[in-house]
């Protein structure tokens, strides 16, 4: 029994040092990645419902991995937020959207306002906000034209995120409460904060056009965000009778596959080019 019991304790230990061979690889390569400039950011267009016209860019971060290829954020960002690197990635990705930003401003006369997104556990630094102001500062670009979006966790204390954010507000620097209704956020949470847009999680907005429950709440969360005078964005739309539904509800601006997928700079300064809405 004895031999067993030590039997079972080694392939666990194996395992466990699996998992921390992998994990101390990522860390590792991650790293060597934000030193590389291995990171890039992809871009997916926010839909003025009212007009058709585009309203922002979200900033959706890619790793080009030599050996793996393309990698999803969801590969690399919650481990980048648990060793305290997300920073350091934040900082990279606000820099290369700002020099995007010029780069249209150049080609097309105006910087289409580009949402980036915030891991809360950001929002402790006390480095953000000048970081934020300086990085703004140094390209000449108007804060309006940047867009923060922080989804809410419960993590952060309340009065450090509500600083930060009204912080970076009071400068000009928009804010949207990103996922909404999902994870710790929740009613309690929006009131009282200063928030431009609400963004209305997908696993909401997939199946309005056909469940009458989800309709409703759907319907609900657009006259929350409409009563604390907030755009309410729709993610996922993914159909055009979706798209009639969020219509007839008064959402304000929809993003998903209807109209595009997040896409590299190039094909997105194409589709900027192509717009007949330019
Ligand atoms: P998110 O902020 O909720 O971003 C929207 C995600 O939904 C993106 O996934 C996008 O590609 C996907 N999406 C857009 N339209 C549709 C649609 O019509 N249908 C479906 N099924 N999906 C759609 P992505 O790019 O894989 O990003 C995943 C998450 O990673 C993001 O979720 C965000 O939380 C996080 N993330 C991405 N970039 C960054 C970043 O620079 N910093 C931080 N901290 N997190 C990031
Ligand atoms: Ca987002
Ligand atoms: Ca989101
Ligand atoms: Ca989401």
């Amino acid at each position: 029994a004895k031999s067993g019991g030590r039997g079972r304790a080694e392939r666990f230990d194996d395992r466990y040092a699996a998992e921390a061979g992998a994990r101390l690889k990522l860390d590792t390569e991650l790293r060597h990645a934000l030193a590389n400039g291995e990171l890039e950011c992809f871009y997916q267009p926010e839909i003025d419902l009212a007009t058709g016209r585009l309203y922002a860019l979200e900033a959706l971060v890619r790793w080009r991995h030599p050996e793996r290829g393309l990698l999803a954020p969801d590969e690399f960002v919650p481990h980048a937020e648990t060793v305290g690197i997300i920073g350091q990635l934040f900082e990279q990705v606000l820099a290369e959207v700002l020099t995007q930003q010029d780069a249209w401003y150049d080609a097309f006369g105006w910087r289409p306002p580009v949402a980036v997104n915030v891991s809360p556990r950001q929002l402790n630094a006390s480095r953000l906000v000048p970081m934020v102001l300086d990085a703004l500062a140094a390209h000449g670009t108007p804060p309006e034209a940047l867009i923060l979006e922080v989804t809410e966790t419960g993590l952060v204390d309340d009065t450090v995120m509500t600083g930060t954010l009204a912080e970076l507000r009071r400068h000009g620097v928009a804010v949207a409460v990103d996922d909404f209704g999902t994870g710790y956020s929740s009613v309690s949470r929006l009131a009282g904060r200063h928030w431009d847009a609400l963004k209305i999680d997908r696993s909401f907005t997939a199946g309005i056009a056909t469940d009458e429950s989800r309709e409703g709440v759907v319907r609900a969360m657009i006259a929350l965000a409409h009563s604390l005078k907030l755009r309410a964005i729709a993610e996922g739309v993914e159909d055009e009778a979706t798209l009639a539904k969020l219509r007839e509800l008064g959402c304000d601006a929809g993003q998903g596959y209807l109209w595009n997928r997040p896409a590299g700079a190039a094909a997105t300064t194409e589709m900027i080019a192509a717009s007949p809405h330019w």
